[in-house]
């Protein structure tokens, strides 16, 4: 079996949807498809301002905002199912009555715990694939929904939650039996549950994660990752017009890529995927035919392109003991313990005689937390909105500037923090 994902621009209105509903039809026949399927284009930041706007009292634009999420999908369903489409919004409309519930909650409340956010973010995935597995069935092809919070089992970490394997294992071998040729099963990414049942997200664009474990589980031949783009690129082709396609990637070539702030795939989608030994594939669904970027084929890794990537707001800790004694390794582990216990997402590190300094990932309570921490026994200047720029790959001599924070060179790829986006 192989499981296909499609994103949020993939589905962005009706002939999107029948463009993905042509890919299916061209595949399914081969051989068994799990579809893991995104909220329709921005609908998880429609439904985020919806809360937002419930959140301040915003009783219009509350409202405004509930019709036109509302609207949106009732237009796509006129484009897709005619004089049909009647019969079709009956059959979501319990996800319209529901959420227009939770939403007068919210504005009755003034406020939205992180686990009401994640119930209101649901929607757009649950809506999303019932439209399109009703879409699938009324054109002929045979497929069964799932909801996916039947077997996503998650922790309790609200917008944010962890996969608990053995729980998920265990519920998508369960769920999943009855997959053949000729017949898809349609799946939300990027939603799942508490043990309880109770509603949870995975974190912004998580549904490549979800299709890497369901890959992972069921033992896939490879996963698919359809996009707009041709497939991995060498670089934001808006910032470097000469990014090129890359046909390979190691698994750990794509992990570094996306730690350092590719935003192609979601950073969690390999690290599933490499343990069980599956093979992920990027590809265009504007140009079936053509090849993507495949990532785990043995033997094969990018030799010759460099990758150029770019992550913005990222923040600079210089860290010295008060009492000016050397930057040791019991100074540095005090400095681990503290970054561990703030939460804090470390992307570089750097070293001196009385000095260690530390990339982060912007986090405004984290971050400040570790600062906390930190205050008693260092002195810490923090310096906020940076860009950490990384050349991965990069086979010709290279030349750190004079201006950048920090920087360091490991094997073939370089990484440095500046204040400057353009060098
Ligand atoms: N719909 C979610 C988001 O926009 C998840 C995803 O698209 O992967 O973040
Ligand atoms: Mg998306």
């Amino acid at each position: 079996m192989i499981v296909f994902k499609f994103g949020g621009a993939s589905v962005k209105n009706a002939n999107s949807i029948i463009n993905v509903a042509q890919i299916l039809k061209k595949f399914y026949h081969q051989q068994a498809i799990v579809v893991v399927i995104s909220a329709m284009d921005k609908t998880t930041n429609a439904l985020e301002d919806l809360a937002k706007f419930a959140t301040q009292n915003l009783k219009e634009d509350t409202w405004n905002q509930f019709k036109k999420i509302q609207d949106f999908h009732y237009q796509i369903i006129d484009d897709l199912f005619k004089n049909q489409s009647e019969e079709i919004k009956k059959e979501i409309e319990p996800f319209f009555i529901e959420l227009e519930a939770i939403t007068k909650g919210i504005l009755l409340l003034g406020d939205y715990p992180n686990r009401i956010w994640d119930k209101v973010m649901a929607f757009g995935e649950l809506l999303s694939t019932k439209i399109i597995a009703s879409y699938l069935s009324f054109i002929g092809i045979e497929n069964q929904w799932k909801d996916a919070r039947t077997f996503i089992i998650t922790d309790h970490q609200y917008r944010q939650a962890d996969i608990i394997g053995s729980l998920t294992n265990q519920k998508v071998k369960e769920n999943f039996q009855n997959l053949k040729k000729g017949f898809l099963t349609i799946t939300q990414g990027y939603i799942g549950s508490t043990p309880e049942g109770i509603t949870t997200t995975l974190g912004r664009e998580g549904s490549d994660y979800t299709a890497s474990i369901l890959g992972a589980i069921l033992d896939a031949e490879k996963v698919v990752v359809w996009k707009d783009v041709a497939g991995i690129m060498s670089g934001d082709p808006k910032k470097f017009p000469d990014a090129q396609k890359i046909d390979y990637l190691s698994y750990e070539q794509a992990i570094e890529m996306t730690f350092y702030g590719a935003t192609v795939i979601h950073p969690k989608t390999i690290k599933p995927l490499k343990n069980a030994n599956i093979p992920l594939e990027v590809k265009c669904f504007l140009d079936v035919d053509a090849n993507g970027t495949w990532i785990g084929i043995p033997g094969h890794s990018n030799q010759n392109t460099s990758i150029r990537i770019i992550k913005k707001n990222v923040t600079v800790f210089n860290i010295q003991p008060k009492d000016f004694s050397f930057m040791d390794e019991t100074w540095t582990s005090t400095v681990y313990n503290y970054a561990t216990k703030a939460g804090v997402k470390v992307l570089l590190v750097q070293s001196s005689a009385i000095s260690l300094q530390l990339c982060l990932e912007f986090h405004n309570t984290r971050n400040k937390e570790f600062q906390n921490l930190l205050t008693e026994e260092f002195w810490v200047n923090v310096q906020n909105d940076l860009y950490l720029h990384s050349l991965l790959n990069c086979y010709q001599p290279f030349c750190f500037e004079d201006k950048i924070i920090m920087g360091q060179k490991i094997g073939k790829n370089y990484h440095w923090v500046s204040e400057n986006e353009n060098l």
